[in-house]
């Protein structure tokens, strides 16, 4: 009996781990596996740990980078800047 109760724990806090981990660019899936072998503190850890900022593919190197970085760190890549809409002036490019 008192293993269903904690079986009804685990997957429940299995499942708050995927949407923690989720919130966080983490692997839900890993992090509710890890939650509902082990135990609910492993939801501690997964708080404890620092957020994952997205990454992008460097265009020219093909190295991981922050996806918002402007000049990759590798190579030197430039990235083109975003367009600045409707802050007046025509810039005619010359050159
Ligand atoms: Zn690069």
């Amino acid at each position: 009996m008192s293993y269903m109760i904690w079986l009804i724990i685990s997957v429940v806090s299995a499942l708050v781990a995927a949407f923690i981990a989720e919130l966080r660019n983490r692997r839900m899936w890993l992090w509710a596996l890890l939650t509902f072998l082990f135990s609910p503190l492993v939801i501690l850890i997964l708080l404890a740990l620092p957020k994952v900022r997205p990454r992008k593919p460097c265009p020219d190197c093909k190295e991981m980078i922050l996806a918002e970085a402007n000049i990759c760190r590798y190579c030197g890549y430039r990235f083109p800047q975003p367009q600045r809409a409707g802050s007046g002036g025509a810039n005619t490019a010359a050159g």
